[in-house]
């Protein structure tokens, strides 16, 4: 029997389904707009973002759930990195005609299994066919803090710390692209490494505790790896930053990856991207209370990795004998090597 088409009219029945009335929906899916009632006095946060067939995934390893769920994850990282609260989200989903029904649930489905973990309502979305590939836009809204944390407040002399550890998606890409397992690596840590990749678990409840901790300057989500995204905090804060290569976390997983495909973990950590970890800058004196703290509430860990400097200083990098060493800019994307937000 052939599957049944995704054809537009049953693309909107299942989004139907998806969209949940919940806290905050007065209006949910099934008008011109969604009408969203956020708690008195609060700041909207409003985030987005595209992933595109063999821009930033493969459907040879990607499944469609693998990406619902992925689609979200990067959305709810944005929130993460400003210390909010995700609430309400928007997805379209552009695909070819040869879609199927099961296919399209089930993007549904992993998107819904992540939103739901975070109380995330789907309050509207849009569909088309594609005339190549799939196209899926996630705009997702939260909620501030009080103070929601910038990557523009860093100050010369703060801790620079990492929750996490580093490489772990990058490592997962050059599995799933190179197709064969390599030898001699257990199969939960070639899991483990590929789960990382396309089903990237968002730093939300670690960014709320962070940003309610006080004492954290800055925050970034890491989208495009390290170097990037630390050049960005350093960019907009207007100062310089040093960071320990040998501070960098790396788990026991990725080191052993690297080698057997040819690779460097270090830059994998540095400039691989997608880990989606969070990047802070905290008071120097404030580092040891926010990384017990941290681990205490959410089970994760921070590491310091360096300092912020001067901006005459510039954003340096050096090995464990204090010698500079270039690290390259982060993760190109297959095609265009767009950055991400
Ligand atoms: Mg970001």
């Amino acid at each position: 029997m052939t599957p049944e088409r995704a054809t537009e009219k049953r693309l909107i029945e299942i989004i139907r389904r998806a969209a949940a009335r919940g806290p905050g929906v007065r209006v949910g899916i099934g008008d011109d707009c969604a009408v969203l009632e956020p708690d008195p006095g609060g700041l909207l946060l409003a985030t987005t973002d595209l992933l595109i067939e063999d821009v930033h995934f493969r459907r040879r390893w990607a499944e469609p759930a693998d990406l619902g769920w992925k689609s979200l994850a990067v959305n709810l990282s944005d929130i993460a990195a400003m210390g909010g609260r995700p609430r309400w989200a928007l997805v379209a989903l552009a695909c070819p005609e040869a879609t199927s029904v099961e296919e399209a649930e089930a993007f549904f489905e992993g998107a819904l299994a992540l939103a739901s973990e975070h109380a995330v309502a789907v309050v509207g979305g849009d569909t088309s066919a594609s005339p190549r590939g799939w196209i899926v836009n996630v705009t997702l809204l939260g909620e501030a803090p009080r103070a929601p944390v910038l990557r523009s407040t860093a100050r010369s002399g703060d801790v620079i710390a990492v929750t996490g550890s580093l490489g772990r998606a990058a490592a997962g890409l050059a599995l799933l692209e190179r197709g064969a397992a390599p030898a001699g690596i257990p199969a939960d840590t070639l899991a483990d490494l590929t789960a990382a990749h396309l089903r990237p678990q968002p730093r939300i409840g670690e960014g709320r505790w962070l940003a309610a901790a006080g004492a954290v300057t800055a925050m970034i989500d890491l989208s495009d790896g390290l170097a990037t995204d630390l050049g960005h905090i350093a960019e907009e804060s207007s100062i310089g930053a040093r960071v320990g290569l040998d501070r960098v976390p790396v788990d026991a997983g990725t080191r052993a990856v690297a080698p057997a495909l040819g690779c460097d973990a270090l830059a994998w950590a540095t400039g691989g991207g997608e880990d989606y970890e969070l990047l802070l800058t905290c008071e120097p004196g404030a580092f040891a209370r926010l990384a017990d703290g941290l681990l205490a509430a959410t089970g994760t860990r921070l590491t310091a990795i360096g300092e912020m400097v001067p901006a005459a200083d510039g954003v340096r990098y050096t090995d464990a004998g204090g010698r500079e060493v270039a690290v390259g800019p982060g993760f190109e994307h297959f095609v265009t090597g767009r950055a991400r937000g």
